[in-house]
């Protein structure tokens, strides 16, 4: 039997839970009792809501590029650029 993590959006209260696959994701959170339950890992399903890894790391990457790229205005006295 699959381990299902779950993780409440509403007052973050993680825990794990032993499941069948055909019995569902839980809604209801154990602790606040509200209907907020999110399933992070499925450790036989396959499916994981994180977020693929590849998409993450090349999406920081590019972060450090953009800023390198970007032009520092240094506050000189010499030279002021035409700007409109
Ligand atoms: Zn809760």
């Amino acid at each position: 039997m699959p381990t299902y993590e779950y993780l409440c959006t509403g007052c973050g209260h993680e825990f794990e839970k032993f499941q069948s696959m055909t019995s569902g994701s839980l809604r209801k959170c154990p602790e606040c009792k509200k209907h907020k339950l999110k399933r992070l890992v499925g450790a036989g399903g396959g499916i994981i809501f994180k977020g693929p890894g590849f998409y993450a790391t090349d999406y920081a990457k590019k972060e450090p590029e953009k800023k390198v790229e970007k032009p520092k205005f240094k506050k000189g006295p010499a030279k002021k650029p035409i700007e409109k």
